[in-house]
């Protein structure tokens, strides 16, 4: 049977942390299991590598930043490769190009097209471990190319789609997937399952232990994930799989907090047809990320509009509002704001989940700039300096730190 493993930068941060990995496959591989390993860079390494890139160039998105940002998992795999081997465990390191992972060609935040598994298969009959860098693929112009910050995890999960793996297990610095960052809420109580659809919500909202472009492919290729911990493997983790294997469904599976967001006002905007579509259809295609966006009722022929975009995305909102100098009497740009979300599988067929929300923050005296819900998620910006009350009063309305789950 095989079996895919992932381990994060900082299980692999240091050589002391890399023999721990190996630890953990060799006893996976004397199960019997055939393995393919997935490692991310040594963890700060790709950081220190993209400050390295800004020293010399403002392009963010070259290939040369690719090909230098792909070298951290290289490190990381090879040492791994070289620990295994010396102790008995044939293994093989591979790039993402010899693992076969083919992109499109956008370089930084590439996406993953296909995936050749003709040289794993071949180590993989050999007897051989694989150990493939993540984070990284190849274009068809032949060069590197990654896949977006966190995207070892998205390697990991298409790896073990295109190989029909039993099983993607994603290592990491905590034991599972919580109701909300343990390191916020130490009362978070780690969850046995979680569908792929809440998951998804959890990491788009801001919870980074899973990056949101591999729950979306282990969706669709109906991978199942299991999140757990380098540091304490006999733990069990958290179970990522479809909702139609979770028997009780959570009412509210977590809380998740994103600090990552700038809210922007516009005020006095002219209030006639089109100017709302100009302004998103020149951020879009500028791929700035718009999340939460709110129009007043116009007064005066004048109305005003509040979204929120990444906060990596502030500079490039900045110059396309210059075009619209005109149209709008006065932009602000407010970053010390965070988006709280509630997330849980049971507000579809719940009432009262939201004005409980709300309810919670107006009692900590805690104002809320714009919502927005769906059918599994309510989100909410508020001042940042509320992040971590906001996050912990919701976890208490909702009483997520116990396991029942009615309010
Ligand atoms: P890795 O380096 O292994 O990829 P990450 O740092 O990307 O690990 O993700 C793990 C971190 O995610 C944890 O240390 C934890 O602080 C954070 N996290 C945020 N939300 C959650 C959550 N709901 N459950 C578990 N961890 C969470
Ligand atoms: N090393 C890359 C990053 O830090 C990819 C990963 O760790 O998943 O984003
Ligand atoms: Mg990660």
């Amino acid at each position: 049977m095989l079996k895919v493993l992932k381990f994060g930068g900082t299980s692999v941060g240091d050589l002391e942390k890399i023999q721990n990995v190996a630890n953990i496959i060799k006893k996976e591989k004397d199960k019997n299991y055939d393995l393919v390993v997935v490692v991310s860079a040594m963890s700060g390494v790709t950081n220190k590598l993209s400050s390295y890139a800004k020293h010399f160039s403002k392009d963010s998105s070259s290939k040369e930043v690719d090909m230098l940002l792909s070298a951290g998992e290289r490190i990381s795999s090879s040492l791994l490769a070289l620990a295994l081997n010396e102790q008995g465990y044939a293994s093989i390191s591979m790039s993402g190009r010899e693992a076969g992972i083919l992109t499109d060609c956008h370089y930084t935040r590439a996406k993953i097209q296909s995936i050749d598994t003709k040289n794993i298969s071949k180590a993989l009959k050999s007897g051989q471990i694989i150990i493939v860098a993540g984070f990284q693929g190849y274009t068809k112009e032949g060069r590197v190319s990654t896949l977006g910050r966190g995207g070892s995890d998205l390697s990991a999960v298409a790896l073990a789609g295109a190989l029909n793996a039993s099983i993607c297990e994603i290592y990491t610095d905590v034991d599972g997937i919580y109701t909300s960052d343990p390191r916020i809420e130490p009362r978070a109580r780690k969850l046995e399952k979680i569908s792929y659809e809440e998951m998804l919500e959890l990491s788009s909202l801001g919870a980074k232990v899973l990056q949101t472009r591999s729950v979306e492919m282990a969706k669709k290729f109906d991978v199942n994930i299991i999140s757990r911990s380098s540091f304490a493997p006999e733990i069990e983790g958290t179970l990522i799989t479809k909702e139609g294997n979770i028997m009780e469904k959570a009412l509210v599976s977590g809380i998740a907090l994103d600090k990552n967001q700038v809210r922007i006002g516009l005020y006095g905007v002219s209030d006639k047809p089109g100017i709302a579509a100009l302004i998103f259809s020149d951020l879009a295609k500028s791929q700035v990320n718009v999340d939460m966006i709110v129009q007043t009722v116009a007064v005066n022929g004048k109305t005003s509009l509040d979204f929120t975009v990444p906060i990596e995305d502030l500079e490039k909102t900045q110059n396309i509002m210059l075009r619209f100098k005109k149209d709008i009497q006065k932009v602000d740009y407010n970053e010390k704001i965070c988006k709280l979300s509630v997330v849980g599988l049971g507000m579809k067929t719940n009432s009262g989940v939201a004005s409980k929300a709300f309810e919670t923050l107006a009692k900590e005296n805690i104002n809320i700039r714009i919502i927005s819900t769906s059918e599994i998620k309510i989100s909410m910006i508020i001042e940042e300096k509320y992040a971590e009350l906001g996050v912990r009063a919701l976890h208490e309305a909702y009483h997520l730190d116990k396991t029942c789950k009615s309010f």
